[in-house]
């Protein structure tokens, strides 16, 4: 006999969300989570623009969501998912010390920070590179700061920083910002934000521990060198689909393909939130999948 009818792997706000509309169409649901429940929301200091909510820090929000999911009997497991497979109409999760069986698998599993890729980038986390302003950003009190990327999280990080530290330089590699017009015109309003744009970060400067950043412009070459105490990297995500890229049909980022219903090309196989292939990573979005995956896969076995 199967664990569970659904296994989620991830209790991020696409898989806890699967987990409510799952648990309470009355199936039995285990939720698998290999780090803290919440997923990247949980490092959000405050989230605006979730519908019918004015504004609540992203911890807040999570674990509301983790506590509503669980008051409709899905059960949290603090395990991580390495592998699954199908055997004999079941899916099989491997979770290390044990293998774990149910009819139908939602894979929710999100996404990771994405590395600039430089010497030293990985071996000075905590030594002056950080990939969260909200948990790190108390560190850097009075201090000059860099923030890399140009998307909303590095927009965010940097206004969050800029009421922190003395000095922040946000630094992008195009003119333009992917993040939302009304974040950047916010930062270009702070007296401390300067704008560094069109530029490549070369190199992670110090020794022991970040003292600065060479980057070099596109357009004329000149490089620069950034005298700063820590470097907040937020230059997007990797889906976090790789343990399981056998079994997935993947697009060439790594996204599981499937449409809005979450139906993968696999029997029993779903896919909700940041991991799957779509326009648009927010809240609101991985919600609508986390509903949209539980609803296919209760339809599914109950079809
Ligand atoms: P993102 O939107 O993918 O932006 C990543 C940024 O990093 C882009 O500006 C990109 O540059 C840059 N980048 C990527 N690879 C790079 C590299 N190797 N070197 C230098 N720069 C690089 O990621 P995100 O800002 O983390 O946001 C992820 C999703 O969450 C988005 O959908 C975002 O809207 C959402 N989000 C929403 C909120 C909110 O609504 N409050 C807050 C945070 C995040 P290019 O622009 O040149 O590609």
């Amino acid at each position: 006999m199967a664990n569970a009818d659904i296994i989620i792997i991830g209790a991020g706000p696409a898989g806890l969300s699967a987990a409510i509309y799952a648990a309470r169409s009355g199936h039995s649901v285990i939720v698998l989570e290999k780090n803290a429940y919440g997923g990247q929301i949980i490092n959000t200091p405050s989230v605006e623009n979730y519908p019918g909510i004015k504004n609540v820090s992203g911890f807040d929000f999570a674990t509301e969501l983790y506590e509503q999911a669980q008051s409709f009997g899905a059960e949290v497991r603090f395990v991580e998912a390495k592998a699954f497979w199908r055997e004999d109409g079941n899916w099989l999760v491997d979770v290390g010390k044990e293998i774990l069986s149910c009819r139908a698998l939602i894979l929710a599993a999100g996404a990771s920070n994405r590395l600039l890729g430089l010497p030293h980038e990985k071996d000075w986390v905590g030594s002056g590179i950080s990939f969260c302003a909200n948990c790190d950003g108390a560190f850097y009190k009075g201090k000059d700061v860099a923030v890399a990327g140009g998307g909303n999280t590095a927009l965010e990080d940097a206004a969050f920083l800029s009421n922190i530290c003395n000095k922040v330089y946000l630094i992008h590699r195009r003119n333009a910002f992917r993040g939302e017009k009304h974040l950047s015109d916010k930062l270009r309003e702070k007296e401390n934000v300067e704008l560094v744009l069109n530029v490549t970060i070369e190199e992670l400067l110090g020794e022991e521990r970040l003292g600065g950043v060479r980057v070099r412009d596109k357009e004329t070459g000149e490089v620069r060198d950034i005298t700063v105490n820590g470097l907040f990297v937020a230059v997007g995500q990797v889906p976090a689909t790789d343990p399981f890229s056998e079994q997935l049909n993947l697009d060439e980022g790594g996204y599981v393909i499937a449409k809005e219903d979450g139906k993968t090309d696999q029997e029993g196989l779903f896919v909700a939130g940041d991991c799957r292939e779509k326009a648009l990573r927010q809240l609101t979005t991985a919600a609508s999948d986390g509903a949209n995956a539980a609803i296919s896969a209760i339809g599914w076995l109950e079809g």
